[in-house]
């Protein structure tokens, strides 16, 4: 997640635009999304990561919280205790290739 949050009002539509330009899927597994489910993820995060539209895109909860980042340890735990994702999860960390 960059530094800055964009404000509600600037970040929502971005968000759904995003959501249609990936179909409504999860780039990685393309399981179907609801806007108010599709977790937007920062391609690239932290001090490099930006708002812009390139740098964002769709992904589910599973997914997104096995990114390989380490950033997601809150996420992790909270994902384990919703049974979002199974107790070998480390198994199932993804990373992308070209970063
Ligand atoms: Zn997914």
């Amino acid at each position: 997640m960059p530094k800055k949050r964009l404000p509600k009002e600037l970040w929502d539509p971005l968000r759904e635009k995003v959501w249609i330009r990936d179909e409504k899927k999860c780039v990685r597994c393309e399981k179907e999304l609801k806007i108010n489910e599709f977790h937007c993820d920062h391609i690239k995060s932290g001090k490099f990561g930006s708002n812009a539209e390139s740098n964002l895109r769709t992904l589910c909860r599973r997914c997104h919280v096995l990114r390989y980042d380490f950033r997601h340890g809150g996420m992790i735990a909270s994902a384990l205790r919703d049974g979002i994702i199974p107790y070998n999860w480390r198994e199932l960390v993804w990373e992308d290739e070209e970063l």
